[in-house]
């Protein structure tokens, strides 16, 4: 809130001609001004609004103003709103009130002096801004403590599951050496190398992952920008997902442009980006998928499509699924070891490529479509 805003102000007096006397003398003040006849009006007026002040006439019929006035001070809502006594001018009515403890309490009598009453609303009405500004940044502050508590819950979670994943390759490398320790035939010992291999690789694969979306958070990783071909790095970013295609015995269909396709980037990561989204479509089906590779240009832009007929991913997990570390919980069983860290290292290289990466899904088991787009350039080198 600034400082200029209009703050709700009430006016409560029986007399019409007294509250337009009022209101035309508070009219160059910021404020919005409600009025009320009689003490039972006032009331429901101040149940719906946060007034920075209430004007109460004290001489009224029914209700007098220091009625009402004890009717606010009794209630949570309004005990703290600042009251002005409009008075007939004697010393003596100002005794009658008893509610001062409660909030700020002030007497003009009349005939009014327009300028002393004019700097008493302001400083109450400043004082009602002042007070919101503090609730509004007390808001925000709680807010931003509960996104850092959540953030810390993340790395808890995240290092519970990186130490639950680094046990499984870590006991697979002891056994492997306990029976290198052992004699053993030539062809044992190519299945224990062939084994190590894979471990080895997939541990180093996570350290690099896990260095790669730590550098690029901390701004360190450079691109190397060169003009690329479309078809040849998507082609390649299939050659290397091969594997996970074969091993899910999954059908890849691959639909690229006729024409050649340009665009500037790094050719490493934009294969890594590919070869990650369909990796990941080849882990979340059931085996025997359909995955389709396709790109296209439309008005300037390329639009890369990674689609699979597998797993799905829910409504509720859409937004986030670019995260770090954010999995999807029934698929923790198909992730490989994986750690949640791919999608947020795509969409990280994305960004960086001055591009976007969405997902879309109609939820679980209906299939996954994710989409890469980036900037095309006319012509080729
Ligand atoms: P990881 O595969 O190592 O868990 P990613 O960051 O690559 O990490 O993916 C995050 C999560 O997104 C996965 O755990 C999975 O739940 C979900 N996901 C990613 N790709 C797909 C897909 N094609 N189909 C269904 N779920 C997917």
């Amino acid at each position: 809130m600034n400082m200029s805003d209009h703050v709700p102000v009430l006016l409560v007096d029986d007399l019409p001609a007294n509250l337009t006397a009022l209101e035309a003398l508070l009219t160059d003040e910021n404020i919005t001004v409600f009025e009320a006849r009689s003490g039972p009006e006032a009331l429901e007026l101040l149940l719906a609004h946060d007034f920075a002040l209430a004007l109460l006439d004290v001489q009224m019929p029914e209700m007098n103003g220091f009625e009402l006035a004890e009717l606010m001070r009794g209630m949570e809502r309004t005990r703290h709103v600042p009251i002005i006594f409009v008075t007939a001018g004697t010393a003596d009515t100002q005794r009658r009130f008893q509610g001062y403890e409660a909030g700020a309490v002030d007497f003009i009598s009349k005939p009014i002096e327009p300028h002393g009453l004019r700097s008493k609303v302001r400083v109450l009405c400043d004082l009602h801004r002042q007070r919101q500004q503090i609730a509004a940044q007390r808001d925000e502050l709680a807010a931003s403590a509960a996104a850092l508590r959540e953030a810390d819950r993340a790395k808890d979670r995240f290092l519970a599951v990186l130490a639950h994943e680094l046990r499984n390759p870590v006991a697979a490398l002891m056994g492997a050496v306990d029976l290198l320790g052992r004699p053993r035939s030539a062809d044992q010992a190519g299945i224990i190398h062939a084994r190590m291999e894979r471990t080895v690789s997939h541990l180093a694969r996570l350290v690099e992952d896990l260095l790669d979306v730590s550098r690029i958070t901390e701004g360190k990783v450079t691109l190397k920008i060169q003009r690329i071909a479309l078809s040849d790095v998507l082609n390649f970013a299939v050659e290397s997902s091969r594997h996970h295609m074969d091993a899910g015995n999954h059908h890849l269909t691959v639909a690229l442009p006729e024409a050649p396709v340009w665009f500037d980037g790094d050719y490493s990561r934009i294969a890594q980006i590919v070869a990650n989204l369909l990796g990941n479509a080849a882990k979340y089906t059931p085996p025997g998928g359909a995955i389709k590779l396709s790109a296209r240009t439309i008005g300037g832009e390329i639009v890369i499509e990674v689609a699979d007929n597998g797993m799905g991913i829910p409504a509720d997990m859409q937004a986030r699924i670019f995260e770090a570390f954010a999995q999807v919980e029934d698929h923790r069983a198909y992730a490989q070891g994986g750690l949640g860290i791919g999608l947020a290292l795509v969409h990280r290289l994305v960004t960086l490529h001055g591009g976007s990466v969405s997902v879309e899904s109609d939820g679980r088991g209906r299939g996954s479509v994710f989409t890469v787009r980036l900037v095309q350039v006319e012509g080729g080198d």
